[in-house]
């Protein structure tokens, strides 16, 4: 039986980068984050464009996701609101649907045109809250994106 040396067994530690690849990941795009275009501070984050999803204790549920060129230099701030996101799932959540100040209509039959007051990315229903106020002096409600329309809709 041929044993083959030095075969890899699969790897369930997240990778950890040599001065060489850091620097390599740094260029990238000369020296900026990927995702905000900032100028990468002096300490900065090796950000997986498919996530890898940590467990405690140092392992990883996705360890096939954790090489090399799956890296972005990424600012501490992008990495940190990035999170466990995929590309697209980070860029639905900086870029809000409806944005403050915006007129919109409450998906019904019966709809009144109301105004975004604030919208907020729900990290936890991965998905945008905004915050809107049909007429003055009536209390605001938060609605998710597929619950308002620019258009009036009527079913
Ligand atoms: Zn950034």
């Amino acid at each position: 039986m041929k044993i083959i040396k030095g075969q890899k067994r699969i790897r369930n530690k997240a990778m950890k980068l040599t001065n060489k690849q850091r620097e390599e990941l740094r260029n990238k795009y000369n020296g900026r984050c990927a995702y905000c275009g900032c100028e990468l501070p002096e300490v900065f984050h090796a950000d997986h464009i498919i996530p890898i999803r940590r467990n405690s204790g140092g392992t990883c549920e996705n360890p096939q996701a954790d090489i090399f060129e799956n890296l972005n230099p990424s600012c501490p701030s992008c990495n940190k609101m990035k999170h466990t996101l995929s590309i697209e799932g980070f860029r639905t959540m900086t870029n809000p649907k409806y944005n403050i100040g915006q007129s919109v209509y409450h998906v019904t039959t019966e709809s009144d045109k109301g105004v975004v007051l604030d919208c907020i990315y729900s990290l936890r229903k991965n998905q945008w809250e905004y915050l809107v106020t049909f007429r003055a002096n009536e209390q605001s409600l938060i609605y998710y994106e597929e619950e308002l329309s620019e258009n009036k809709i009527y079913e």
